[in-house]
């Protein structure tokens, strides 16, 4: 037997919570990285590789960069800044440039990858190598760079300008912080999508030349291959691919706001 004022108890408990607002979850608030340039590689007449679906790899890039920003400003605090947000062409040292007066934290460059043969496969991740290296890579930023016309007298002046500013001490802390995005980037993708990883490599490529903050080029797979050049074409696939990216950025905050506190 209850009583009233138990069986009131009950009434209530038994009852329906009022309904809560609907609110997205709290953003996740982020330690070092306030402000993030994404960069989508190419646009306009400067069209980047042929995808095996017909498309160029200036839409998909832009595509795969509005995820990435899109997924950061829902889940956290940061600042995503897209260095075009339209089709419309960009120089090289425009992209870093404009990184560089937004007091971008870090910067990324999106890009897919073709070869002639459509044989080559996978995911990698790229940083600014010394002057004096970097031959590695330097198929790859011709290829990448073939768009962007030949380079001015008066750019040729500014890039050894910035090969100046490059041995300053500060951009060479910014190129180990660089590696450290590289690889957390690239096994972040391979995490989501299981895509084959190739690994981080150094290259001398314009876009990362000026850049003053951590710098990378992710490369998001092949266009030019028949398999995975369609995922490419897949918007769930590429949201894995911004997703990934995505892990790996908040891995890379992790890390700097670690080392910023261990440093205190
Ligand atoms: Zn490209």
């Amino acid at each position: 037997m209850y009583s009233a004022l138990s069986a009131a108890l009950l009434l209530a408990l038994a009852a329906p919570p009022a309904a809560a607002p609907a609110r997205p979850p709290a953003a996740r608030a982020l330690g070092a990285l306030r402000v993030i340039a994404i960069d989508p590689g190419h646009g306009g007449d400067n069209r980047g590789c042929l995808g095996v679906d017909g498309t160029w790899e200036k839409e998909t890039t832009l595509d795969i960069a509005r995820r990435v920003a899109a997924i950061l400003g829902r889940e956290t605090t940061s600042v995503v800044r897209l260095t075009r947000d339209e089709d419309r062409p960009l120089g090289l040292r425009e992209r870093s440039d404009l990184a560089g007066r937004w007091n971008a934290d870090v910067f990324l460059s999106i890009h897919l990858n073709a070869d002639a043969f459509g044989q080559g496969t996978g995911i990698e991740t790229w940083f600014l190598a010394p002057a004096d290296e970097g031959a590695e890579g330097q198929a790859l930023v011709e290829v990448e760079e073939a768009g962007y016309g030949e380079t001015s007298s008066v750019e040729r002046v500014e890039v050894q300008q910035a090969e100046a500013i490059a041995r300053d001490a500060a951009v060479g802390a910014a190129r180990v912080a660089s590696e450290v995005l590289a690889e957390l980037v690239v096994t972040g993708m391979g995490e989501r999508t299981g895509a084959r990883v190739r690994g981080v490599r150094q290259a001398r490529f314009g876009v990362l030349k000026g850049a003053t903050m951590p710098a990378i080029v992710v490369e998001c797979g092949f266009y030019s291959h028949a398999e995975e050049g369609m995922r490419l074409a897949d918007p769930a696939y590429r949201e894995q691919i911004a997703r990934g990216i995505v892990d790996g950025l908040l891995r890379f905050d992790a890390r700097l706001a670690g080392s910023e506190t261990a440093a205190r």
